[in-house]
């Protein structure tokens, strides 16, 4: 099935959600090309094994309908009939301009797809992870925002090797740019990450959080409860509704383990749990569970490390 993989582009290479989904589309056996979409100058982003386009935008302009007419035109010219994307904020954005395009529904939270001859099934889950559902997409064209860390990333060598098109600046008026800041280990490709609920107490005390986070080397994150309490933004809360992390090792300080949190982070190779209620659900996943109270245990493992 001819097929189109809408790439990101972190630190100037592939994002690991792209890779993903090219490891997904290769296990496939898909004829698939990727098409990326960024500001960087001089990314390296291209194959010998797959056909790169890379479609330049100014990062302080908001040319999504340009961006968007550039590919449904690589879609229809090509005869692509599937195309996905990771369940970013980017490529949610693109995917409905697209659906709009190409008058096609598209379907989000993918955690798999199967391909039978023309037709392309989706497998999502539902009620905080605990059922799957399939669905056949009925629509012309199939198009996919895929749950990122679905699927292992392929392991592909990047190289200069890809065709750049560039995208001229709307005339869309911008008033603001807010621009999310980035420092420091990211959630989603950390190997170690902790995160904190509403058990740290308070939002002052996340910082025996990030005194833990900077000797690991760890990325932070948060229960939505905190999140929606203002004690950091959304763009680190784990769970159904934020972001899905695999990590090596996942330390969950003061979370009670919801479902809807553990749908982030049930996936982590070793999962650690502090909380002072040893019948939180959250002990249930843990491979090591502390009882205690967190703001005692953290400054603890602190000092020993
Ligand atoms: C549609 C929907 C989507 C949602 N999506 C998400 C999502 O994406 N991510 C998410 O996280 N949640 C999500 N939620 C919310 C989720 O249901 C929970 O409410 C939330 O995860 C609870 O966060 P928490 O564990 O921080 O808080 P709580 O559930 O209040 O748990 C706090 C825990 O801290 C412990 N504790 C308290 N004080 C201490 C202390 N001093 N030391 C040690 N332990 C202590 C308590 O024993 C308790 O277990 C969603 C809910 C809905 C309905």
């Amino acid at each position: 099935m001819k097929t189109l993989i809408l790439g990101e582009i972190l630190n100037g290479t592939l994002s690991s959600g792209t890779l993903e989904i090219i490891k997904k589309a290769q296990d496939e056996s898909l004829d698939y090309q990727v098409v990326t979409i960024g500001s960087d100058d001089d990314p390296t982003i291209g194959s010998k094994s797959f056909k790169q386009t890379y479609i330049k935008r100014s990062s302080e302009s908001l040319q999504f309908s340009k961006v968007t007419d550039l590919i449904t035109k690589i879609v229809n010219d090509e005869g692509i009939n599937l195309i996905l994307g990771s369940s970013t904020y980017l490529c949610r954005d693109l995917i409905s301009f697209i659906s709009v395009d190409l008058n096609s529904s598209p379907v989000s939270n993918v955690i798999d797809f199967e391909i039978n001859g023309d037709a392309v099934s989706t497998i999502n889950s539902i009620n905080g992870g605990e059922s799957l559902y399939k669905s056949k997409i009925a629509s012309n064209h199939s198009l996919l925002l895929v749950r990122p860390k679905s699927f292992e990333p392929a392991d592909v060598e990047l190289n200069n090797n890809f065709e750049t098109m560039e995208v001229e600046n709307s005339d869309v008026a911008i008033f603001d740019i807010y621009k999310e800041e980035k420092t420091g280990p990211q959630l989603e490709d950390s190997k170690v990450v902790i995160s904190a609920g509403r058990g740290m107490v308070d939002k002052e005390n996340l910082v025996i959080v990030e005194e833990l986070a900077a000797k690991l080397n760890a990325a932070i994150g948060g229960t939505r409860a905190i999140v929606d309490a203002g004690w950091m933004p959304y763009s680190q809360q784990v769970g159904q509704t934020g972001k899905t992390v695999k990590p090596d090792v996942y330390i969950a300080c003061g979370i009670s383990g919801a479902t809807q949190h553990q749908v982030g982070m049930k996936d982590s190779k070793f999962i650690i749990a502090i909380n002072k209620d040893e019948e939180a659900p959250i002990f249930q996943l843990a491979d090591l569970g502390i009882v205690g109270d967190t703001l005692s245990v953290i400054p603890k493992i602190n000092q020993n490390l």
